[in-house]
């Protein structure tokens, strides 16, 4: 059966996959933050009614942001249990088909860099139940929660934060694994990090966000990626990640960010030379002469010991 654990009084955490969705609140209300990838429909809607009780629904779906991981169940769920799914208007283009993201970067390296060259560049559309979230940073469905914009990772990106008890839900605006190593993408082990860099179009604006997000001080840190991280030192630790924030050694979006507005992406800086396709097409050639060779000597092997005969 799919659980949610608890990670803190009304919150519990559901890892689908490469990333987590988040249920707040109690079996009085309760919103679902983020959907995941896209085919875990049925395993978020088993894990509410475990959680909640059968028949249970949400008041409202939030979206930290619009990427496929977070938003690959959202338009499935909210049909099913006809509730609005709220994200950031800035998130709207890319929600409703109108734009593309900033294209992803898989030239900044590392683990994710590798795998987001087989991660779809279009997110899902979930444009006939989506609805903005509330200017005044109220949250609907969740009364004592309030949003912050953090932008940089996703233009629209938001973060969900409940002051009662110091708990943050981070969504991408920074991870709680090193998403860059394959050791920390395999095993999640717990360190605070950047967000997911091959999909980070804005690396000043990254960098503001952790640092509004490090002067709230958090207790609990639930980030979209990793396992959340609580206790008396995880606001020290973010502080200290705040202040020796540093965005990869390169990427496209290093120099210089992609510009959007309310209707999508308007800028995009031109994409560095990616030598990985270069470098598998020089494996791959390079297995066939090794191929060739060692046949070769086969060949020849054979030939000269039919001469001999
Ligand atoms: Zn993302
Ligand atoms: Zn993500």
């Amino acid at each position: 059966m799919t659980a949610a654990r608890e990670i803190a009084a009304d919150l519990a955490q559901l890892r689908v996959s490469i990333a987590n969705v988040y249920f707040a609140g109690n079996r009085n209300g309760w919103a679902l933050i983020d959907t995941g990838v896209p085919g875990y429909t049925a395993s978020i809607i088993e894990a509410a009614y475990a959680r909640f009780g059968e028949g249970s629904r949400p008041s409202a779906i939030l979206l930290t942001h619009g990427h496929f991981d977070h938003a690959g169940c959202a338009l499935e769920l909210g049909r099913y249990w006809n509730v609005p799914v709220f994200a950031h208007p800035l998130e709207f283009p890319y929600l409703t088909g109108k734009s593309a993201y900033p294209r992803k970067d898989p030239t900044v390296g590392g683990a994710m860099a590798f795998l987001s060259r087989f991660f779809p560049s279009r997110t899902a559309n979930v444009g006939d139940v989506l609805t903005d979230l509330p200017q005044n940073g109220e949250v609907p469905g969740l009364k004592d929660w309030m949003w912050i914009a953090t932008p940089g990772h996703a233009p629209g990106h938001v973060s969900f934060w409940r002051e009662r008890d110091a708990t943050l839900v981070a969504g991408d605006a920074v991870a709680t694994a090193d998403l860059d190593s394959w050791f920390g993408l395999t095993t999640m082990h717990r360190v605070i990090s950047r967000p997911p860099s091959p999909f980070t179009f804005n690396w000043d604006a990254a960098r503001a966000s952790v640092k509004a997000l490090a002067d709230l001080q958090p207790f609990v840190l639930a980030s979209g990626h990793g396992e959340p991280m609580y206790g008396p030192r995880v606001a020290d630790e973010l502080s200290r990640f705040a202040r020796t924030f540093t965005p990869p050694e390169h990427g496209r979006y290093v120099a210089e960010p992609a510009e959007t507005n309310e209707h999508g992406v308007v800028y995009e800086p031109p994409a560095p030379a990616d030598h990985l396709p270069k470098v598998a097409a020089g494996v791959v050639a390079g297995v066939f002469v090794l191929a060739g060779v060692i046949y070769g000597k086969k060949v020849r092997a054979r030939s000269a010991a039919a001469d001999k005969q």
